[in-house]
């Protein structure tokens, strides 16, 4: 048996450097390639000055990487040895955006940065990753949730280049991120549809939104991240809207990952966009008992509609994904139970509308909910949270100062 088996280790040893000098290796590459062009649409013009300089750096920057210890998932056959799995990390920022990203060839990425005060959080987190070095950073769009600890997190790492869209602002986050960025001398690109963050043949890095430099709607000028790593596909949306979703549909959005835009609002996740998307994980940035009512019932609807497996990091905390280049991918928490969110089937008020998109305030107003003795939000009938039950109306409970639920999401 030791005789046969060092046999074919030597045997294996020849095929392999056979592979070596015929460049298998390299036909791989070209056919994973070819077949991720076939989703980049018409629109999506690379910009060959910024992919050269992303090829260079990707080859002279590897040192602030390190070496990958939890190589938990499997890699499938087929993958090409020198990169490692890609993880993504939603951090729990509460009713805000951050990821960050091991983009698995020891390169590293961060999608917004929350509030001024999830900056320590988001530092710690990645420090404790081992990480000095962050290579993309990408501030989505200037609103406080999204850019609002940038600059304390820019000043306490080495910065590779940063990728913002043009539209400015006058909120202290965003000069205090202007700041930082000049006395830092990072290299600063606009995030446009078309810009290529990232070329290596194996991870593409594109954006995809936004298509105008700036909008009354600042959501709407939010960069749309595309990662490719291999045949597994990120979708990264900020707060895009419906409006931004529709322009996206053929880009090539179909991905396996997708953070789920504008924190599960209703005016994100149109019913063609997510279906487009089809994402086997969506992941929702999302604050517990956010006074904004996310993620909203439709967004829930229609997620679990495509099938999607459900995470919010206001249930689960950190969501921790971890993909290979063959769209095997492994999630650390236990998604979200979509059946327990949806409202349940019975209800005692005979006017509601489960089906309204948005129900305006003043109908609701004298609708029944219910409350616990000490809790601080109101509920549905049925919901899981409710532990001890009064009754009590939309009106009333909003008048003691109570939120809606984020699980059973009632009437507001
Ligand atoms: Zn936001
Ligand atoms: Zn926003």
């Amino acid at each position: 048996m030791v005789l046969l088996s060092k046999r074919i280790t030597s045997l294996l040893m020849i095929l392999m450097l056979l592979f070596t000098f015929c460049g298998c290796d390299t036909d791989y590459l070209a056919d994973t390639n070819n077949d991720i062009q076939v989703e980049v649409a018409d629109n999506v013009v690379k910009d060959k000055s910024d992919t050269n300089k992303a090829s260079e750096q990707e080859s002279s920057s590897q040192s602030s990487g390190k070496p990958r210890e939890d190589l938990e998932v499997e890699v499938a056959p087929g993958i090409t040895s020198n990169y490692g799995l890609m993880r993504v990390h939603f951090i729990d920022v509460g009713q805000a955006d951050s990821a960050f990203i091991e983009l698995g060839n020891g390169q590293t990425m961060l999608i917004d940065a929350g509030r001024s005060g999830n900056a320590s959080t988001i530092i710690n987190y990645i420090k404790g990753l081992q990480y000095e070095t962050i290579d993309y950073v990408v501030a989505s769009h200037p609103h406080d949730d999204h850019i609002g600890g940038m600059a304390t997190v820019l000043d306490s790492f080495n910065i590779g280049k940063m990728y913002m869209p043009k539209q400015a602002h006058t909120i202290t986050a965003f000069t205090n991120m202007l700041d930082v960025i000049e006395n830092k001398n990072i290299e600063l690109y606009t995030a446009k549809a078309g810009t290529s963050i990232l070329s290596s043949g194996i991870i593409d890095i594109d954006v995809l939104a936004p298509f105008a430099d700036s909008d009354s709607n600042l959501n709407n000028v939010s960069a749309v991240v595309r990662i490719t790593y291999g045949k597994t596909v990120m979708l990264f949306t900020g707060d895009a809207e419906k409006v931004i979703e529709n322009q996206l549909l053929n880009s090539g959005v179909d991905a396996d990952v997708l953070k789920v835009g504008h924190h599960g609002a209703g005016s994100a996740s149109s019913s063609s966009f997510i279906k487009a998307v089809s994402p086997d994980v969506a992941v929702i940035s999302v604050g517990e008992g956010n006074s904004y009512g996310h993620p909203h019932a439709d967004t829930l609807a229609i997620l679990n509609e495509v099938g999607a497996d459900i995470y919010r990091t206001d249930e689960q905390g950190t969501v921790v994904v971890t993909a290979d280049q063959n769209k095997k991918i492994r999630v650390d928490k236990k998604a979200s139970t979509v059946k327990e969110n949806a409202p349940p089937v019975v209800v005692p008020t005979p006017t509601e509308k489960i089906e309204d998109n948005q129900p305006s305030v003043s109908d609701n107003q004298s609708q029944v909910v219910y409350r616990t003795r000490t809790g601080k939000k109101y509920h549905r009938a049925g919901c899981s949270y409710l532990k001890s039950i009064i009754e009590t109306t939309v009106s009333e409970a909003q008048a003691m100062g109570l939120g809606p639920c984020s699980r059973c999401n009632p009437p507001r």
